[in-house]
C-alpha cells in the first residue's frame, strides 16, 4: 500500500529548518551592526484576515530576534500622509525593513506606495527595481516572499530541478511572475497560465512541478495533473463548511493525493514558508545595507 504521509511537503517542518538558520544570522548581523536586524508592519484599516497576519509576523520577528514594530492607521487615512510616514522610515537608518500589508483601502494606490519604499528596505520584494533584478536573474535584491519560500521546498526535497517542466497557474506579481523567474533560474522549461489561457490542462498535464496560485477553491483536480507531479499549493480560501471555516488550497489534495510524487498541505505548507521567507529578506537586507557581504542560503546550499 503507498504511504501518502511520504508525500507531504512539509512546509513546519521546512520553515522551522530555515528559521534555525534565521537565528544565526541574526546574531551576526547584531554583532556586525552592534544592533539587531528590525522590520516595521504598517497596518491600515480594519481587515481581520491582515490582522492576523500581522500579528504572525510580528511574533515570529521576536521569536527570533528581529525587533519589530507595528503601526497601525485608521482607513481613512490619506494618501499623501501614508507616503509620507514611509518617506521618513526610509531615512531612519535603524529599520532594515518596511512591510505594508496589503490590500489597502481603495483611495490608497497600491503601486505608488510599493514605489515609495526604498528598494533596499523592500522586504516583500514588490518594488519594480527588485523584480527587475529577479526578471534579470540575479538574487541581488529582495525576492518575493511566497515564491522565495516555494523555490526553497522543491530544492530541499527535489534537488536538481534542472531540465524539469514547471507549469504555473495564476501570473500574479506577487505570486506567479516571480515563480517563473525564479524556476527559469533553476533552468526548468516554464509556462505561464492565466484565467484566459486557453486549454489549460494541456499545460498542466506537462508539469514535472505544478504550481498553483489562483484562488479558487480546490479548482485543480487530478484530471489537470501529471502522475508523478509535485504539486505547490499557494492557494488559502476560506469556506464556510458545516458552520465552520475551513481553509482549502486552490488544488483537489484527496483527489490528487494518490497521482502525485509530492504535494504541499493547505494549511501546512507554503504558508508557513512565506513568513519564514520575511523574515529572511528582513535579515538579508540588514547585511546589505551595511555593506556586508551576506551568503545566500536559499539556494546556494
Ligand atoms: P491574484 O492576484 O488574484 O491572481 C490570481 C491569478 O489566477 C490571476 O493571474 C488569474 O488570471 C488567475 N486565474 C484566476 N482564475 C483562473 C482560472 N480559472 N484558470 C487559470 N487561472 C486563473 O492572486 P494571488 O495574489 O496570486 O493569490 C492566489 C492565491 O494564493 C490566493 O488564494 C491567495 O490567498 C494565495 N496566497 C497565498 C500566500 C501564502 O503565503 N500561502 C501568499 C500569497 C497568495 P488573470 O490574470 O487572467 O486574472
Amino acid at each position: 500500500m503507498i504511504n501518502n504521509d511520504a508525500k507531504i511537503i512539509n512546509g513546519i517542518k521546512h520553515s522551522k529548518n530555515l528559521t534555525d538558520k534565521i537565528k544565526e544570522l541574526v546574531l551576526k548581523s547584531e554583532s556586525l551592526n552592534k544592533r539587531k536586524p528590525s522590520i516595521v508592519v504598517i497596518l491600515i484599516g480594519k481587515n481581520s484576515a491582515s490582522e492576523i497576519y500581522v500579528k504572525n509576523k510580528i511574533k515570529i520577528a521576536e521569536n527570533i530576534g528581529i525587533i519589530s514594530k507595528k503601526i497601525s492607521y485608521p482607513s481613512s487615512i490619506s494618501e499623501k500622509e501614508l507616503l509620507n510616514k514611509i518617506k521618513d522610515l526610509n531615512k531612519q537608518n535603524d529599520i532594515d525593513g518596511i512591510l505594508v500589508q496589503l490590500p489597502l483601502p481603495m483611495h490608497i494606490s497600491e503601486d505608488n506606495v510599493i514605489l515609495s519604499i526604498d528598494p533596499k528596505k523592500d522586504v516583500d520584494g514588490f518594488h519594480p527595481i527588485n523584480l527587475g533584478n529577479l526578471f534579470l536573474g540575479n538574487n541581488n535584491g529582495m525576492i518575493p516572499c511566497t515564491p522565495l519560500g516555494c523555490i526553497y521546498m522543491l530544492k530541499k526535497e527535489l534537488g536538481s530541478l534542472n531540465g524539469l517542466n514547471a507549469t504555473i497557474v495564476g501570473r500574479s506579481n506577487i505570486v506567479g511572475k516571480p515563480m517563473q523567474s525564479l524556476l527559469l533560474k533553476e533552468n526548468c522549461t516554464t509556462a505561464i497560465t492565466h484565467s484566459k489561457s486557453r486549454n489549460l490542462s494541456e499545460f498542466t498535464l506537462k508539469a514535472d512541478i505544478l504550481i498553483v496560485a489562483i484562488g479558487i477553491a480546490e479548482f485543480i483536480d487530478n484530471n489537470y495533473v501529471k502522475d508523478e507531479a509535485t504539486i505547490i499549493d499557494v492557494g488559502i480560501n476560506r469556506k464556510k463548511i458545516n458552520d465552520k471555516i475551513k481553509i482549502l488550497g486552490d488544488v483537489n489534495f484527496n483527489d490528487v493525493i494518490n497521482k502525485v510524487n509530492l504535494i504541499t498541505p493547505v494549511p501546512g505548507g507554503v504558508g508557513p514558508m512565506t513568513i519564514a521567507c520575511l523574515m529572511y529578506n528582513t535579515v538579508k537586507a540588514s547585511f546589505l545595507r551595511n555593506n556586508h557581504e551576506f551568503k545566500e542560503i536559499i539556494f546556494d546550499e
